[in-house]
């Protein structure tokens, strides 16, 4: 296929990429703008824009470029993706995505599951978290603007995957912290040679306020003015999961739920997957997992009620700490539509689950993803699983990452640098239960 061009104003014809994007359309109210324009909520009635694809175009690109010709990135599905600018998309997330789908065996044989999968978003990259998806999405749409500075407001992990992608490309970073977050990840940003400022309050106020900062500077924020641009990167974690199973949708995917858009988006992707026939994803369940410390979405789905009711956040799971999440009534229609559910877990069990992973699959995660294990757990024992059916759970950020300040130290210390008692110490941790063990009575109860 002949590469077509695309006409700038500022910057003279440019190669364009395989992009089917052809608009974006108002969530609600179905009024549609130019790609090109910089809208990113409806000027009718307020809510999110959507990025509308041209699918029979699509489907021929697909037939046209095999899959190994096709990048190992996010962008192996760039038809499905809203970036036009090949110049733009060059500069941005070349080692995002295509993270590794791992068989749990392990934690499968304890939960009883014989064909659970780990979607290991934790070891993403550049920022191990699932954000590196949505933020390159943001970052390569701002360099298509032509633009040179972008901000952020984060739970934590938006605000280093800004800080790195954005370097890379470079581009400035200007980061928004709710001081209620750990410092580290505020540390982490800085030392990526991001500006970062951290705000009195929590997210939700922070956000809200970013939102009038960004109309009133003019600066594009990844997660708000880009927004439409953004949640099009956490289609592909969907992609990526149905060809990682040789083309087979799963029966049950699990995901952790924040502002929404990496499960209402997953739904997203897997309907495109079905409407190009490239697999059979109708049969998809995807089940929500929220802490019980903030679990608008959740409860909404349990109480089956269309939109959430904003709550004020009170969890250690700080990356899923929304209380009025964006995309919630997007998670809600999609969870319906797809016959899942949804369930949440206490701060103890998070920390169960985190154990849990790791003493079965060797894997440490941040407390979203032990909010997803706890989860999985229960609607593994409340039978909402065959034995035999395929089973995703979505681990979305890294646990060395965030270490979560745990209540009590697990390891033996102040031991003399001697042979009598360093065989002791040894002895003593013999005759202590293993993680596994704990994991288990905590998540038992
Ligand atoms: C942001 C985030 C989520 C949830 O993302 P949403 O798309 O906002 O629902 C889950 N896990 C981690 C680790 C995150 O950083
Ligand atoms: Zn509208």
């Amino acid at each position: 296929m002949s590469p077509q061009t695309i006409e700038s104003p500022t910057q003279g014809s440019r190669q364009r990429t395989r992009s089917c994007a052809t608009a974006l359309v108002c969530h609600r109210c179905d009024h549609r703008y130019p790609l090109e324009s910089s809208v990113f909520a409806c000027p009718d009635c307020g809510k999110g824009l959507d990025v509308v694809y041209d699918y029979e175009a699509a489907a021929a690109h697909f037939r046209d470029v095999p899959a190994a010709e096709r990048p190992h990135n996010i962008w192996h599905f760039e038809e499905l993706l809203p970036i036009v600018d090949a110049g733009a998309q060059a500069r941005v997330g070349q080692h995002s995505g295509y993270t590794p789908l791992i068989r749990a065996d392990r934690l499968g044989a304890e939960l009883g599951l014989s064909n659970l999968f780990i979607k290991d978003d934790s070891s993403n990259r550049p920022s191990l978290s699932y954000k590196d998806r949505v933020v390159s999405m943001s970052v390569a749409r701002l360099l298509e603007r032509g633009k040179s500075e972008i901000g952020c407001v984060s739970t934590g992990n938006v605000g280093t995957a800004v800080a790195s992608l954005a370097a890379k490309a470079g581009v400035e970073a200007y980061i928004c912290y709710p001081n209620r977050l750990e410092d580290t990840k505020a540390q982490a940003c800085a030392a990526l040679g991001a500006k970062v400022f951290q705000v009195e309050g929590n997210y939700d106020e922070a956000n809200r306020r970013c939102r009038e900062v960004a109309e009133d500077t003019g600066m594009d924020f990844a997660n708000i003015t880009l927004r439409p641009f953004y949640a099009e990167g956490a289609k592909t974690a969907s992609f990526e999961i149905v060809e990682q199973l040789g083309w087979e949708a799963p029966e049950h995917i699990v995901s952790p739920a924040a502002g929404g858009t990496l499960s209402s988006r997953m739904h997203k992707g897997l309907n495109e997957l079905q409407l190009l026939g490239l697999a059979e994803t109708e049969r998809t369940a995807i089940h929500i997992a929220q802490p019980s410390g903030c679990n608008p979405i959740a409860s909404a789905i349990l109480a089956e009620e269309a939109e959430v009711h904003p709550v004020m956040p009170e969890t250690m799971a700080h990356s899923l700490a929304i209380g009025a999440p964006g995309d919630g009534y997007l998670v809600i229609d999609a969870v319906h539509k797809r016959g899942g559910t949804a369930a949440f877990a206490s701060d103890p069990e998070i920390f169960a689950g985190i154990d849990l992973l790791a003493a079965t699959e060797g894997l440490l995660t941040e407390p979203a993803g032990g909010t997803t294990i706890a989860v999985l757990e229960k609607l593994a024992s409340a039978g909402r699983f065959g034995p035999d059916e395929t089973v995703v759970a979505v681990i979305t950020g890294n646990g060395l990452k965030t270490l979560p300040d745990h209540p009590e130290k697990k390891w033996r210390h102040g031991i003399d640098c001697k042979m009598e008692a360093m065989r002791e110490a040894i002895d003593q941790l013999k005759a202590t239960p293993s993680l596994m063990q704990t994991a288990h009575e905590q998540l038992q109860v």
